[in-house]
């Protein structure tokens, strides 16, 4: 070892000089004054929200509390601290009830929000779900607020629908047999909770729960057993046979496409947006994969909740059905989205009956004098009655059933058809679904449709990916209705923020 080494000898580094360090003492007491209303600058986000939440009529939530002066038992929680808080938190992507209880103890702004009192995540959790007429009401008052600040015109509002994934994984879906023998099982579990020797063996806290969630299990199997008999019903009514399954754990949800094109059990959002400045103007959850039957409940909550209909409506072509098209048109909104070609017999219709594509409905020429369609054999088909549907009339033509059964095409023409000739149909839409194919064609509805996008799927990215609502915590259709609203809520209060709370802090 050299000399210079031996100068860096630890020994001798300390006598030369003593280092003094901090000592770290984790075993005493420290009491500290907080001052509450400084744990969160004047421009922080909580205060927006407080503020905001405030000037809302809470009455529904009010009148709902049974602690009053002068009578015992223990105060209730402000309901304005309640929505505030559930608002911040839906916000910042905190949708747990349990979350927000852990956040109370330690995060400024929720210390602020509550005063640093704590806050029992079972009262957070009911809260949310306990008062769903007050939270519609609070919707609606909301979109007053932001009315009266210029944010809503309802010039233009988009309408569009996204999946959301149900508390419920699809291994939960069971048939009827099996769902009566869980059932079976569970009434039998929640008989046995009313032992008392079974009651004794534990805590009143855990009995209760227990017999809480036995009672909620057997409540579900009840509820899927009445979904299994809807779905029946709708399936019976559209002539399909496929065996039907139902969810055990959320019977309301229903299999859904999802965006990536997988299947999975969901419910499907409906949002309404204003276009002016991307405003919620209306909410609602199916359970109803196809968004064709969406548009005029949508409309309608639009409707109730701002008091007046949009004037203008537009949607993608998911939406766009003659039916629909003709209830805008009564209701006096101009419609926007794209539609299909719309033919009367498609080319899988052709296909199931063993048609030769050589011989689809194109191949038939029609005359408009005679009213008679020529076949690829140079026979007529005539007149064979007619069929009204919403906004398109579908007129029959046929051969006669002599000529198609001489006829050498009949194997590749009409297969199946053992007695009678080969139908053509030939579908009329109605002049208001005809002039809003010729909209759709013109510049102009090419444009606004083109805008769509951009305004009508921002608050759905925004509540997947900022709120974090890929998936529902809660259960059933109801209650997985409120989470959303919570949840458009929450962003509705952020554009107010965005585009109107921050502005005063901009001009100082
Ligand atoms: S089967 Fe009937 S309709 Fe078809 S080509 Fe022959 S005659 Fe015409």
């Amino acid at each position: 070892m050299g000399e210079s080494k031996a100068m860096f000898n630890a020994g001798e580094v300390e006598k030369a000089r003593r280092v003094r360090l901090k000592p770290i003492n984790r075993q005493q007491m420290v009491l500290r004054p907080v001052e509450v209303e400084k744990l969160v600058p004047e421009d922080h986000e909580v205060r927006a929200v407080w503020e905001f939440v405030g000037r809302m009529d809470l009455s529904e939530y009010y009148e709902e509390i049974e602690a009053v002066e002068g009578e015992a038992g223990r105060p209730a929680l402000d309901p304005q601290l309640m929505v505030s808080l559930w608002v911040y938190a839906y916000s910042k992507g905190v949708s747990s009830a349990r979350e927000i209880g852990r956040l109370c103890e330690y995060d400024p702004a929720y210390q602020w929000v509550t005063g640093l009192e704590p806050v029992n995540y079972h009262t957070l959790s009911d809260f949310r779900v306990d008062h769903q007429d007050a939270l519609d009401e609070l919707f609606i008052e909301v979109l007053g607020l932001l009315s009266v600040e210029g944010l809503i015109s309802l010039e233009r509002v988009m309408h569009d629908g996204m999946k959301v994934k149900a508390c419920a994984s699809g291994d939960t879906f069971r048939r009827e047999e099996r769902i009566r023998k869980h059932l079976e099982l569970a009434r039998e579990q929640v008989e046995a909770m009313g032992d008392p020797r079974i009651a004794e063996e534990v805590s009143p806290r855990v009995a209760k729960a227990r017999q809480r969630a036995a009672r909620e299990k057997k409540e579900r199997l009840e509820k899927a057993l009445e979904e299994l008999e809807k779905i029946r019903a709708t399936k019976s009514s559209k002539g399909e046979k496929a065996e039907v399954r139902v969810s055990m754990t959320d019977p309301e949800a229903r299999v859904m496409k999802q965006s990536d094109g997988g299947y999975a059990p969901s419910y499907n959002a409906q949002i309404s947006t204003d276009a002016k400045e991307r405003v919620i103007v209306g909410v609602g959850v199916s359970q109803c994969g196809s968004d064709y039957e969406e548009l005029v409940p949508a409309e309608e909550r639009v409707e109730e909740a701002m008091g007046s209909a949009p004037e203008q409506m537009v949607t993608d072509g998911g939406f766009v059905s003659r039916e629909n098209i003709l209830a805008m048109k009564e209701k006096g909104i101009d419609f926007i989205g794209p539609m299909g070609v719309g033919v009367a017999q498609s080319a899988g219709q052709m296909k199931r009956r063993g048609v030769d594509p050589s011989f689809y409905p194109e191949a038939f020429d029609y005359d408009a004098a005679s009213d008679t369609y020529r076949c690829p054999a140079g026979k007529s088909l005539r007149p064979d009655g007619q069929e009204k549907r919403p906004g398109r009339t579908n007129y029959k033509y046929r051969a006669s059933a002599a000529d198609c059964q001489r006829c050498r095409f009949k194997e590749r023409c009409c297969p199946q058809n053992e007695t009678m000739g080969r139908a053509i149909v030939r579908g009329v839409d109605d002049p208001v679904v005809v002039a809003h194919r010729e909209k759709m064609e013109t510049e102009e509805a090419k444009q606004i449709y083109r805008h769509r996008g951009e305004v009508a799927e921002f608050p759905n990215a925004w509540i997947k990916e900022k709120i974090g609502l890929r998936q529902f915590r809660l259960r059933g259709l109801v209650k997985v209705g409120m989470e959303l609203l919570w949840a458009c809520l929450a962003y509705n209060i952020q554009q107010w923020i965005r585009l109107c709370w921050r502005l005063q802090w901009a001009q100082f």
